[in-house]
C-alpha cells in the first residue's frame, strides 16, 4: 500500500525505509526491498512489520545507491513472505513493486505459464515483472511501455533493473505516485510526505504517465514513450 524508490549518491536502504515509515499510515500486512547495484539484486521481504524488515536488514551490510520498497494491503493472496513485494524474474534481474490491482490478471497470467514462466506468489502484481521480461530486450521504457498497455485496473508501479542499476522506472494509473529530485538523488513514492524531507519540488504524476529516475534528473513520458514536461509542484510546508 505505500511505495518507495531512490537512486542517488547516498546509501538506499535507510532512505527507503524511512520513506516507507512515513506511509504507514496507509496501513499494511508486509514490507519488502530490493536494492541494486552492477553485480545483482537484493530483495528482503516478510510478512509483519517493517521494524521487523529492518532488523532482518543488517543495514551496514548494504551499501546500493538504488533501490525501491513497499509496504504491502494484500488484495490477491494472503500476506506471506512469497507474496509480499518486490517480485523479480527467473533471473533476478529486474524487480518490482506494485500499489494496486490488475484486474485482468488471470488470462495474462495464464498466457505466461504458456510461455513457460513460473509463478512464485499468488499475487495479481507478479504478472507485471515477467511481462516486462517478456519485453524486455535492453531497453527498459520500451519494455514498460509493452507492459502498461496490457494491464487493466489500478497499478503505480516502480521497475528496478542489474543491467540499468542506477535507474528507476515508474508507471502509474488509478493509484496515488509522486516523483521529485533532491541535492543527493531522484525519488519516488506514492505519498509526498515520504519524499518532503528531500524535496519540495515535487512531480504528482497523473494516470498514463511513466517516468525514469536517474540520480540527477527525472524523465516524464506518455505510455506512448513520448516525453512530456513535468509538472513542477512546489510544497511551501512540512506536512
Ligand atoms: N494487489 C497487490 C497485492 O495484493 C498489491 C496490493 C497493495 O497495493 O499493497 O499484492
Amino acid at each position: 500500500c505505500g511505495i518507495t524508490g531512490y537512486t542517488g549518491s547516498q546509501e538506499a536502504l535507510p532512505v527507503l525505509l524511512k520513506g516507507l515509515e512515513s506511509l504507514e499510515y496507509r496501513g499494511y500486512d508486509s514490507a519488502g526491498v530490493t536494492l541494486v547495484d552492477e553485480n545483482g539484486l537484493y530483495t528482503q521481504k516478510r510478512k509483519g512489520r517493517l521494524a521487523d524488515l529492518e532488523k532482518e536488514m543488517d543495514i551496514p551490510s548494504f551499501h546500493q545507491t538504488t533501490g525501491i520498497g513497499h509496504t504491502r494491503w494484500a488484495t490477491h493472496g494472503v500476506p506471506s513472505q512469497l507474496n509480499s513485494h518486490p517480485h523479480t524474474n527467473a533471473s533476478n534481474t529486474i524487480s518490482i513493486v506494485h500499489n494496486g490491482i490488475i484486474e485482468n490478471y488471470e488470462p495474462i497470467k495464464e498466457e505466461l505459464i504458456r510461455q513457460g514462466y513460473k509463478f512464485q506468489s499468488e499475487t495479481d502484481s507478479e504478472v507485471i515483472v515477467h511481462l516486462i521480461d517478456y519485453y524486455y530486450q535492453g531497453d527498459m521504457l520500451a519494455a514498460l511501455k509493452k507492459t502498461v498497455h496490457h494491464l487493466a485496473g489500478s497499478f503505480s508501479i516502480c521497475v528496478v533493473s542489474t543491467d540499468h542499476p542506477d535507474e528507476v522506472y515508474v508507471a502509474k494509473v488509478s493509484s496515488p505516485m509522486v516523483i521529485g529530485r533532491g541535492k543527493n538523488g531522484s525519488y519516488c513514492a506514492s505519498d509526498i510526505p515520504a519524499i518532503l524531507e528531500y524535496t519540495k519540488d515535487v512531480v504528482i504524476m497523473e494516470d498514463g504517465q511513466m517516468a525514469r529516475l536517474t540520480p540527477d534528473q527525472i524523465e516524464v513520458f506518455d505510455f506512448e514513450g513520448r516525453p512530456i514536461e513535468a509538472k513542477i509542484t512546489h510544497i511551501p510546508y512540512d506536512l
